[in-house]
């Protein structure tokens, strides 16, 4: 039996693996704390479920338009002018079937065979898959933590050759929670307006977990905007990751091609989700501000816990919910059984070990940190460090 080459041209993602691996120990009865999964522990807000109880009510069961309801794309269009002063048209909008799919719509548009796209590490695991997918090539840009992991103007300005088509962020940043600050984006957007034929594909899911500050769109600068793919979605923000729904703003071109890939593929998403999510772009976003300032407390109490353990550098995240401690020290330490070599080793030592499910930093392209969130209820996180300090102190 041949498969397609296509199989050996990405990889799964670490972060599902990773959650697999511990859905299998629990299922030995191992209680095994989830650390390596992004998603909010919260469940969806109250009107937002009731508006789709009220659609299955109402019998929105048929096919819907493939880039999403008119009145969705409007309501999308009414958050965009209202949470980032951006004027879109319902016909920029694609709704899709997540920020996923809404990624996979834009690189898929606008990538061809070997067209490089600029991704600064550490990145979502996504990102340089959906590329390759695509047959076009990764550009690595490696950030550190002293530049609070984001490229800088002269970084970008480096890594641009004629053969760069996009450039491939998150803000703020899934996994290492930076967020890009106005003057930093205005310092990027300098050199994009010596480069008018790149894309900018802005993934905006954490916008409303954001520690430092108002939400910054690089699609703020109405000189670049044209050639900036917003992503954005409900996932996040609502608490919404099993609905399925997520949306770019685009120039009408753009929207056209994605709309173009998504009907010979999925079609429009879920008529019910489509409904809810009305209600949840227009609504009151006072559920979403309480998930936030619960993920502020959490942030909070796992950098005191972190702090504990010597050896593990970790700095503030900005937003979203994940920290990215650098794990270096404990490359050749060994608890006698288990050496550590890399990250990989390191997050399997802790499943294994501690029974904290986590994810190494190598999938995100920052092969010396492992990302860990902090989606989990303070008990849980309270719990999880506390075993993950036992054993850390079993390397020697
Ligand atoms: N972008 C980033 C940075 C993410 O972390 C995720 C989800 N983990 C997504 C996109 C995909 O979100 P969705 O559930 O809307 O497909």
């Amino acid at each position: 039996m041949q498969l397609s080459s296509l199989l050996d041209r990405f990889a799964e993602p670490e972060t599902l693996k990773m959650a697999k691996l511990g859905r299998e120990l629990r299922a030995q009865g191992i209680d095994v704390i989830d650390l390596s999964l992004g998603e909010p522990d919260f469940d969806t807000p109250a009107h937002v479920k009731e508006a789709a109880i009220k659609a299955i009510q109402d019998n929105w069961s048929h096919y819907t338009p493939v880039p999403g309801f008119l009145d969705l794309r409007e309501a999308v269009v009414t958050k965009l002018k209202r949470d980032n002063n951006l004027s879109y048209e319902p016909t920029q909008i694609v709704a899709s079937t997540g920020a996923k799919q809404s990624l996979a719509n834009a690189i898929l548009a606008i990538t061809d065979d070997n067209d490089e796209v600029i991704i600064p590490t550490p990145y979502w695991v996504t990102y340089s898959e959906l590329v390759k997918f695509a047959r076009g090539k990764v550009v690595e840009v490696r950030t550190s933590p002293e530049s609070g992991f984001k490229i800088s103007a002269e970084q970008l300005k480096a890594a641009i050759t004629p053969k760069t088509k996009a450039f491939l962020f998150s803000s703020p940043c899934n996994p290492s929670g930076a967020v890009y600050s106005k003057e930093e984006l205005t310092a990027l957007a300098e050199v994009f307006r010596q480069h008018p034929d790149i894309f900018i594909i802005s993934d905006e899911i954490y916008e409303y977990i954001n520690y430092v500050g108002e939400h910054q769109s690089i699609a703020q600068f109405d000189d670049l905007k044209d050639r900036v793919i917003i992503v954005n979605g409900l996932s996040k923000g609502f608490a919404m990751t099993g609905w399925r729904l997520g949306y770019t703003a685009s120039n009408t071109t753009v929207a056209k091609a994605m709309e173009k890939i998504q009907g010979q593929t999925t079609s429009g998403t879920c008529s019910i989700t489509q409904r809810a999510a009305i209600a949840a772009l227009t609504g009151d976003l006072q559920p979403s501000k309480d998930m936030a300032a619960e993920f502020t407390r959490r942030k909070k109490r796992v950098l005191e816990l972190v702090g504990e353990i010597p050896g593990l550098s970790c700095s503030e995240p900005e937003g979203a919910f994940y920290i990215f401690p650098d794990v270096h020290a404990f490359y050749g330490k060994s608890d006698g059984q288990v050496t550590i070599k890399d990250s990989a080793d390191f997050s399997m030592y802790l499943l294994n070990t501690a029974h904290v499910s986590s994810v190494m930093g190598a999938a995100f392209g920052e092969p010396d940190c492992v990302r860990f969130s902090f989606a989990n209820s303070i008990e849980n996180i309270e719990k999880g460090w506390a075993r993950i300090k036992d054993a850390l102190a079993k390397l020697k």
